[in-house]
């Protein structure tokens, strides 16, 4: 019998803030993911969201939970009227549309998400303008890590 799940090596990860900067994945300027775990199983994944800049990020909804804990910084979605800073634990509800902002007094966010199902990407008029699911997290961490010296297969370690 196995006494060792063949999954225990990737039960934690260390530096989950990274002193790697390589292993941040441009997701648009000044804005980066750190990816945690990706369960290709379940469509749902775990990331850091790191953000350097002020101003909206992106409107979105989610068709399933989304739990958040903010690492760093703060920042605040237009359509409520609290913000979510360092220490904060933020439950987003399916269906919810809602707009990711940074204030101008913010030099640096970091915020923990697990995320179901995807971001569903919408305009000021609630159309789709894209998404992003586990799978496509994927393609852009492998994509990111063959690019960058880390390996095509850096990823592999977050993959479920
Ligand atoms: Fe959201």
């Amino acid at each position: 019998m196995q006494t060792t799940h063949p999954l225990s090596p990737r039960q934690i990860v260390t530096e989950a803030v990274p002193s790697d900067e390589r292993v941040w994945v441009p997701q648009a300027p000044n804005v980066w993911f750190r990816p945690l775990m990706l369960n290709t199983l379940n469509g749902q994944w775990c990331n850091l969201l790191r953000v350097r800049r002020a101003g909206i990020l992106s409107r979105h909804r989610h068709p399933a939970p989304v739990h958040g804990f903010v690492l760093k910084g703060s920042w605040r979605y237009i359509e409520h009227d609290w913000i979510a800073r360092a220490g904060d634990y933020v439950f987003e509800p399916p269906g919810e549309t809602h707009t990711l902002m940074v204030d101008q007094d913010v030099d640096e966010m970091i915020t923990f998400f697990n995320i179901s199902g995807c971001m569903y990407y919408v305009d000021d008029q609630g159309r789709n303008t894209g998404y992003e699911d586990v799978f496509t997290k994927i393609d852009m961490c492998r994509a990111h890590y063959t690019g960058n010296g880390l390996g095509a297969d850096y990823i592999d370690r977050f993959v479920r």
